[in-house]
């Protein structure tokens, strides 16, 4: 069982059977949210996000509801873009260089993955650095090797790393794995928990790695970003540590009507020997429509100020 607090509070875990305390997200983000009214409310301009989705994957078409309902709840306009599965990459190209040139517009996301015929990277290269509320132009994610960590940071790690502060985290001199190095998220999770402030010192796992589970267990905080259901095991965690699973994937599960459930990285049975973990639903997958709202709130600040 997961005991549900609101604000949990890390403590000193020298028990040896240990029940987790729930990583909040929900209750994490709904926190930044109304610290995000506040400071709209005094941003002198609506801020305004552009979503561009093309094609019909439906799981991108929920992220995309959740944003805009998102967007709605704060007083965020947004403007939704859909473009056809067929669309040619000049077409988004195009798409994206008027949108850069819309005074009116503080922010632009593309949804990934766009279908297989098109370059990711190209059309992200193109997206005004101001106004990438997702943080993958190679300016933002150059901008944290430097440590200059007042832009746009790429949603989902900087939600993870507000969750840790947020539940009172001691991170300095901690011994920290990131499992997982995409550009999008462990690679600038690992240097979020490293750079000045964090302090933590921090290992990076892959799939080249020679013993992750032996990584794991020499680990205070341990976070999942694999895509790899269930794949950390309670053998693979020090007790006491503090687990945050990034992970969001659909198994098949013949006991739903759905025919699936949703699964992280993380195995539940971490549960019962971590102090602090993030569940899924309902961890990180908040946090990251929260920061993104944070970063496009950022944005029109400093296009206003
Ligand atoms: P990704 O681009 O596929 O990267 C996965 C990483 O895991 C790669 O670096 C890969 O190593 C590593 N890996 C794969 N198998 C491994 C193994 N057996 N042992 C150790 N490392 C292994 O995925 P991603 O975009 O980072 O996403 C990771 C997970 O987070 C997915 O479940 C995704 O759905 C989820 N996610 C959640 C949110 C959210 O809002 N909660 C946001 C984004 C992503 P190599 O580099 O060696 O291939």
């Amino acid at each position: 069982m997961i005991v549900s607090h609101h604000k949990p509070h890390h403590r000193n875990y020298s028990r040896k059977i240990m029940t987790a305390v729930r990583l909040d997200g929900k209750a994490c983000a709904a926190d930044l949210e109304e610290r995000l009214k506040q400071r709209i409310s005094k941003c002198g301009v609506e801020p305004h996000l552009a979503v561009v989705i093309v094609g019909d994957d439906p799981a991108s078409h929920v992220y995309v509801r959740n944003k805009i309902r998102s967007c709605e709840r704060l007083g965020i306009k947004s403007t939704h873009i859909e473009l056809p599965e067929d669309t040619s990459q000049e077409e988004v190209a195009k798409t994206i260089i008027s949108l850069n040139n819309d005074d009116s517009l503080h922010g632009i996301l593309i949804q990934s993955p766009l279908p297989s015929h098109m370059n990711e990277e190209s059309l992200t290269d193109l997206i005004d650095p101001s106004k990438d509320v997702d943080g993958f132009h190679p300016v933002n994610l150059g901008r944290i090797v430097q440590g200059r960590l007042d832009g746009m940071i790429p949603c989902t790690p900087a939600g993870v790393m507000e969750m840790l502060r947020w539940a009172e985290v001691e991170m300095t001199g901690k011994k920290a794995v990131v499992i997982g190095r995409s550009f999008n998220v462990g690679m600038p999770q690992a240097l979020l928990l490293a750079a000045k402030g964090a302090d933590a010192t921090v290992t990076i796992v892959h799939s080249r790695t020679a013993d992750a589970k032996a990584e794991c267990l020499a680990a205070d905080i341990v976070i999942a970003a694999v895509g790899r259901p269930e794949m950390v095991q309670a053998d693979w965690i020090k007790p006491g540590a503090i687990v945050v699973d990034v992970g969001i994937n659909r198994v098949d599960d013949s006991s739903r009507e759905r025919g699936w459930r949703l699964a992280g990285d993380v195995h539940p049975d971490v549960e019962g020997v971590a102090s602090l973990l993030s569940p899924v639903p309902g961890g990180v997958g908040p946090m990251t429509v929260a920061m993104l709202m944070a970063n496009t709130v950022t944005s029109a600040e400093s296009q206003h100020s």
